[in-house]
């Protein structure tokens, strides 16, 4: 893989989970990936990543329009619902059915906690692979029985298939950042990943699968997003290299943190967009300080 010279046309997006209200860190990674496909002349796209039917809100997606909206993100096309999208990802998970590489779960979670031996990947606890040894006829049986499972992905043959993986790294256009450089290539490690998921017993498809297939169907040239999802990359790449899809650039840029120094998310009661927008606060002020790194007070990059 050779690193790519100025894309024809650089396609960017912004991909939030519909399951809670947008905070300050969102406006900011959202008015980041606008900011640079507009830049390049390209395209940037709005998707709602909905399939965890347990956690997704109706009202959570207005929000996030209306915030974007509020903040003078304007984003291009039709949005994408990853809700309507569920055939796309049971045909890919047939054809990886097909070619050996999955293997249903029926372990619980409390079956993976007891059974924990293997270290921590960069997600949390490596899944120790008890259900990889079942036997056919035991597999099909405990399914014809119904009894709920998830698909995993065997990583070891998977890797064995598609060999060693290189992902291109570009700089984030935070200039506080202190990985501002030039953009390179990093090599993959989707082993440490362990066998992940990509069909949950409650979900149709994982974030792993959901996401690598939609940044390929939306022709995305540049995934920018949080530090957070940096581990992820691993494992997209090698679900682009065993689907045949083109691999797109990847930037990661810095979380915010809070006060007490701990990164902004959903649930800790963060700055959220709406709260400034019901405060009054003027969002082209706001979307210019976001634009020039200076954040509401108290706020600032999270240490890696
Ligand atoms: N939906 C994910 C989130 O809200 C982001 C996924 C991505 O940008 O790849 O954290």
């Amino acid at each position: 893989m050779t690193l790519s010279v100025a894309p024809l046309h650089m396609v960017t997006r912004f991909a939030p989970s519909p399951t809670g209200l947008l905070h300050v860190g969102h406006g900011w990674s959202a008015l980041m990936g606008h900011d640079m496909a507009r830049a390049a002349g390209g395209a940037f796209r709005l998707r709602i990543e909905d399939i965890d039917g347990t956690r997704s809100r109706p009202d959570h997606v207005a929000g996030i329009i209306a915030d974007l909206t509020w903040l003078g993100v304007a984003w291009d096309g039709d949005i994408i619902f990853q809700s309507q999208r569920l055939d796309a990802y049971e045909a890919v998970l047939e054809r990886l059915r097909g070619q050996g590489l999955l293997y249903p779960c029926f372990c619980t979670r409390t079956d993976i906690q007891a059974s924990l031996t293997a270290p921590h990947g960069p997600e949390g606890p490596v899944y120790p692979g008890t259900c990889r040894g079942l036997g056919d006829a035991e597999r099909a049986r405990r399914i014809a029985a119904g009894e709920a499972h998830a698909w995993r992905i065997d990583m070891g043959k998977a890797v064995a298939r598609v060999g060693t993986l290189e992902w291109e790294d570009h700089p984030s256009p935070v200039r506080t950042d202190p990985a501002a450089g030039r953009a390179g290539l990093v090599k993959a490690a989707p082993l440490g990943h362990g066998d992940i998921v990509l069909a949950r017993k409650d979900a149709p498809a994982s974030y792993h699968l959901s996401c690598t297939l939609d940044d390929a169907a939306m022709g995305v040239t540049h995934v920018l997003r949080g530090d957070d999802l940096r581990g992820a990359t691993d494992v997209h790449r090698l679900l682009q290299a065993l689907l045949d899809l083109p691999s797109p650039a990847y930037v990661h840029h810095p979380l915010l943190a809070g006060p007490d120094g701990r990164r902004l998310a959903k649930r800790s009661g963060s700055i959220a967009l709406a709260q400034l927008r019901a405060q009054g606060v003027d969002p082209a002020a706001l979307a210019a300080d976001l634009r020039a790194g200076r954040f509401p007070v108290g706020i600032g990059l999270a240490s890696a």
